[in-house]
């Protein structure tokens, strides 16, 4: 840290994110990547033509992309708002809806960059543990007294909680945003977006770095009441208008105007998913109920820091945590046949050397 960093942020603990090494060809299993391509429309659209059109801004609002998700999930372009991936409109939420007095509450065991941003703009943040099975106890949030923020399903248990909880959750914060942040909700999930027409204070939170295949161009966009997207684009339009670049917006529309392809892609994932889950329990694993599409999972017969040291020795990558409670597990995003098949050959190798 230099001398010129300001004090507020002194004793930050940044996120950590995943693992991207670049020193050999890993399969890779640790980012929740989708281990399938983009569309041929999305290759399609990113032409000479659209590489042309570069020297211009982006549409600070998106509205072709807006108009084609508002059409795909049933609600108005004024429901709509696009991010910079959906950690962006996460770090807007917190900026927005929180202040010294309005704390946020999440799960303790949750995604990572909850309790970071919480931080980031000195909000106090109540961690609710999760219950002994690791799911989520629903009636923890209800009259939550700050921002509600659940995954669902959860990251990294991939568990979901059911929609009657989340309608009791949004029913008894009526004076706070409750967001539901759906990243891994295509991979077999049951989606609350219908909800935003019944509850002012939801705030749906998706993203096409996992179902849709585009983590690299960073795409990600919010469902809730006109007027939480209002706030939403006060804050945008107050640190950085255009967040999200020509590129991704062409990509994005093209993403949707093919969205069968990417739900057939979910479907084989998850199918891989129950395979996969099958096969460990097999070997003694276990292995929690997911709807996502990465797995969370430890054994009894090697730790999870050596499981992911030895795995990665042999060229698999997957996500460690070492954190209380869950230093035993390790994720596994679900990959394609073939590579979850080279997961399970290399985890029996370990087994079987004693590691
Ligand atoms: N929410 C959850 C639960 C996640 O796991 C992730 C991915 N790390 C994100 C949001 C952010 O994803 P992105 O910014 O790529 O849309």
């Amino acid at each position: 840290m230099s001398r010129f960093m300001s004090a507020r942020f002194a004793g930050l603990e940044a996120y950590t994110p995943g693992e991207q090494p670049q020193d050999m060809q890993y399969v890779k299993l640790n980012t929740n990547e989708s281990p399938y391509p983009p569309s041929p429309e999305v290759f399609a659209r990113l032409s000479r033509e659209e590489i042309e059109k570069l020297q211009l801004y982006p549409d600070p609002e998106g509205k072709i992309l807006r108009q084609k998700l508002a059409a795909l999930y049933g609600v108005g372009p004024e429901n709509i708002f696009l991010s910079n991936g959906s950690d962006d409109i996460l770090n807007f939420a917190f900026m927005a809806f929180c202040d010294e007095s309005h704390g946020a509450v999440f799960p303790e065991i949750s995604y990572g960059f909850y309790p970071v941003y919480a931080d980031l703009y000195g909000v106090k943040a109540k961690k609710i543990p999760l219950k002994e099975d690791f799911s989520i106890d629903h009636k923890d949030y209800c009259h939550a007294g700050g921002m509600v923020v659940i995954a669902n399903p959860n990251a990294p248990t991939g568990m979901e909680i059911s929609q009657a909880q989340i309608r009791e959750i949004l029913r008894t914060n009526p004076d706070n945003v409750v967001i539901i942040d759906e990243a891994y909700i295509d991979f077999g999930g049951t989606s609350c977006v219908e909800l935003v027409k019944e509850y002012e204070n939801l705030l749906v939170v998706q993203t096409f770095s996992k179902s849709r295949s585009m983590a690299g161009a960073r795409l990600g966009f919010a469902i809730a009441s006109a007027g939480l997207i209002e706030d939403l684009n006060k804050i945008k339009y107050s640190t950085n208008p255009y967040n999200i670049n020509r590129l991704t917006l062409a990509a994005g529309e093209a993403a949707v105007d093919s969205n069968e392809y990417y739900m057939e892609n979910c479907k084989k994932i998850a199918a891989t998913r129950e395979r996969t889950t099958a096969a460990l329990r097999e070997m003694g694993f276990t292995v929690l109920d997911s709807v996502a599409n990465f797995i969370f999972a430890k054994s009894d017969a090697i730790s999870g820091a050596a499981l992911y040291a030895g795995l990665k020795k042999k060229g698999v990558l997957v996500r460690y945590f070492g954190k209380k409670r869950i230093e035993d597990f390790v994720r596994i995003t679900i990959g394609t046949d073939e590579q979850m098949e080279i997961l399970l050959e290399k985890t029996k190798e370990l087994l079987k050397e004693g590691k």
